[in-house]
């Protein structure tokens, strides 16, 4: 095992009105440090739905800086080209799973920032599984990975998930504020990750502006000499994500 994953929850408030008394949680996720001269960060990139950035894949690519994707079915199904040159770099770019619809992957009927949640238990898992299935469709290896929209869960949907032998993969970086942020705010969003961090951004809104900042930062991590891994280098997947 060379990266341990941790996992600690943070309660938040319900979104979904005030007639669901409960709350979401939100797995945060980290990889083992790399120590002061080689610090290590893992870039996640959620391709929710809609297109490619072009501007971080290729980025990605020309510097051989190793990501992992949280790719849904809707997306794979409709950005061939960018499967392709996923397909083309299997060391850089490991691919994981954000689901079939992109739907919340709450089991209760609400509403997660203005998403429908999957609503029972048997959605979460459809939507769970259809999006490895996809995945797996496309050519890629078996996900071991899930991230559902909006990354908030109930602690039984986290359950529900981890029966189809999936980690939960939450982050601890939000890096562009679900591709909302300026380009500067990414940028500096980037900058502060620091050893163990798992960064999370968005690979689907080359119309953003928060794309180019999220590109900016990236390269100035890897000028700092950061070392970029993936989720799972060599380590044990799912069996290191902790119980909530
Ligand atoms: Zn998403």
């Amino acid at each position: 095992m060379r990266i341990l994953q941790i996992i600690a929850l943070s309660c938040l408030a319900v979104l979904g009105g005030p007639a669901l008394a409960s709350s979401l949680v939100e797995p945060s996720l980290h990889v083992i440090a790399g120590g002061p001269d080689r610090p290590r960060i893992a870039l996640t990139f959620d391709a929710c739905e809609g297109r490619t950035d072009q501007r971080i894949l290729g980025a990605l690519v020309d510097n051989r800086i190793p990501a992992t994707i949280f790719a849904t079915a809707r997306w794979l199904s409709r950005n061939s080209a960018a499967v392709a040159i996923l397909q083309a770099h299997p060391d850089l770019f490991q691919v994981e799973n954000h689901g079939a619809r992109h739907i919340p992957a709450v089991d209760r009927p609400m509403s997660v920032y203005g998403l429908a949640a999957a609503g029972s238990p048997a959605a979460v898992l459809a939507e769970a599984q259809g999006g490895a299935d996809a995945i797996k469709a496309a050519g890629f290896a078996t996900p071991k990975w899930f991230r559902g929209a909006t990354a908030k869960y109930t602690t039984t949907s986290l359950a529900e998930i981890r029966s189809l032998d999936l980690g939960v993969a939450g982050y601890s970086v939000n890096g562009d504020g679900g591709a909302q942020l300026s380009a500067g705010a990414s940028e500096k969003r980037l900058l502060s990750a620091r050893d163990g961090d798992v960064v999370l951004a968005h690979i689907n809104q080359p119309g953003r502006t928060a794309g180019a900042g999220v590109v900016r930062g990236i390269l100035a991590l890897k000028a700092r000499g950061v070392q970029f891994v993936h989720l799972d280098d060599g380590g044990p997947g799912p069996a290191a994500t902790a119980k909530p």
